[in-house]
């Protein structure tokens, strides 16, 4: 009989996380659930939260243009600027923004104290540096790499984003940092040194050298964005990809990445949407394999050393807890590999 034993990291959460945006594909309610479940399941306990204090507006402007943040704080988007966020704009939305992207702060803070930490929110890797969209007003992980460089707590980041959509915001703001756009070479080229590459996967990986900042997605190829503006290396997985496949491609992703680059910080944006049977997600990965993807991304920064932090993203399955379940297992797998 004994007390949960703490986890040996940090969960960041608040309930004002929360985002009012009323009936919406986008399950807003769902990182109170994953706190609770948490709780319940006994994975964790009050104490394994922290409780973050909302960015503030210069830290937001790291990243985000002067005239967009003050068409956030003057609730004077446009009809079309609105249109293009897909969430009814609000006050009280701009507020929980500022909220998830204070908390991918101190989330990256406690990433560097305890070499991995996970925020019960965040990963609105679709919002520009002069716009939002898709769900996404500000990008609260690009706002933490920026926030902890200007601090000196990091020189360089790497974004490994796992959402079933590409990180077309993160692309973006961090492609203005690349020194260099030499093309990787594709699927099968020699650089790529795993047998997976040269066997007959019928994705495709693709993409240019990183400045500070070096940016992987993985995502489905024919699915939102329309516009995948080029990631450090973006692996475009065909309809239906299973398990088996992705954790291949995401394994070479990340060897590959890691060959090419030395991140001081890790940001692994865990979109619980690859699942099978995801509403806005084609790839088709179980339950257990979207642990599997978790774990291997875990299993590669502890061996090098290279402190993670975690954000969920999005996750649309008809059923929410669901995708309670999958964020759950996250902290789970960072359980099983740094405790
Ligand atoms: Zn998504």
């Amino acid at each position: 009989m004994g007390r949960t034993p703490m986890l040996p990291f940090k969960l960041v959460y608040s309930d004002a996380y929360y985002l009012p945006i009323g009936q919406h594909v986008f399950p807003a309610e769902k990182y109170k659930r994953v706190h609770d479940r948490l709780l319940a399941n006994g994975v964790a306990e009050a104490s394994d939260f922290l409780e973050p204090e909302p960015a503030t507006d210069q830290d937001i402007l790291l990243v985000h243009k002067p005239e967009y943040v003050h068409k956030l704080k003057t609730g004077t988007l446009s009809p079309r600027e609105e249109m293009e966020l897909e969430v009814p704009f609000s006050p009280e939305l701009v507020r929980a923004f500022w909220l998830a992207a204070g908390g991918s702060i101190l989330a990256a803070r406690q990433a560097l104290a305890d070499r991995a930490s996970i925020s019960i929110g965040g990963g609105f890797h679709h919002a520009f540096a002069d716009h939002g969209e898709g769900f996404c007003m500000i990008h609260d992980v690009a706002v933490a790499i920026r926030r902890l460089q200007r601090d000196d707590k990091i020189r360089t980041a790497m974004t490994v984003d796992c959402d079933v959509h590409q990180g077309n915001g993160t692309a973006a703001i961090f492609a203005g940092t690349r020194t260099a756009s030499a093309l990787l070479p594709s699927a099968g080229a020699s650089t790529l040194d795993s047998a997976v590459l040269n066997s007959a996967l019928p994705g495709k990986i693709r993409g240019a050298h990183a400045g500070d900042v070096f940016t992987i997605s993985l995502h489905q190829h024919n699915n939102y964005p329309q516009w995948k503006p080029a990631s450090s290396i973006d692996v475009d997985l065909p309809d239906g990809t299973g398990d088996d496949d992705y954790l291949a491609w995401l394994d070479n992703a990340l060897s590959s990445g890691l060959r090419q680059f030395e991140p001081d910080l890790l940001c692994y944006i865990a979109g619980a949407d690859p699942y099978r049977e995801d509403q806005l997600g084609g790839l088709s990965l179980t339950i257990e394999g979207l642990k599997k993807r978790d774990e291997l991304v875990f299993k590669v920064a502890r061996a090098r050393d290279i402190p993670v932090m975690v954000t969920f993203a999005g996750g649309y399955a008809r059923n929410v807890e669901v995708t309670v379940s999958i964020h759950c297992n996250t902290v789970v797998a960072a359980k099983e590999v740094f405790g």
